[in-house]
């Protein structure tokens, strides 16, 4: 199999991609990252996801970065194989939807630390 590009087909950079450009330094990562109240400045995928980490203030930061970049990484897939374009509201849409099953399968310990008000507010401007 001969592929024509290994440029990120998320954006117009003629970027090679790489997993530092596909989930922090494309354009297309960043706008995902913003549709749930998360920036970053940094290169450095530690450094990055300890700001996002710092930003949500709660317990479940890391299924919440994970779940992003998930669906950043199927937006590129849809494109790739279904030609779809990529949409930072199509993306934020599936991660709606995959959040609510993390929640439904989340442990009742951790069910009720999301109920506490800080945590609600993630919750909130997720689902804005
Ligand atoms: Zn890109």
């Amino acid at each position: 199999m001969q592929l024509p590009s290994f440029n990120c087909v998320c954006c117009n950079l003629n970027q090679e991609e790489s997993l530092i450009h596909m989930f922090l330094q494309c354009n297309f990562a960043q706008n995902c990252w913003t549709t749930i109240g998360l920036q970053t400045d940094s290169q450095n995928p530690f450094v990055a996801f300890g700001q996002f980490k710092l930003q949500l203030h709660v317990t479940f930061y890391l299924e919440i970065i994970i779940l992003m970049c998930w669906c950043i990484w199927m937006q590129r897939n849809d494109f790739i194989f279904r030609g779809i374009q990529p949409s930072s509201a199509n993306c934020h849409q599936h991660f709606k939807k995959e959040f609510d099953l993390v929640i439904l399968r989340a442990k009742n310990r951790h069910k009720e630390s999301v109920s506490m008000a800080r945590q609600l507010c993630v919750i909130l401007l997720i689902f804005s």
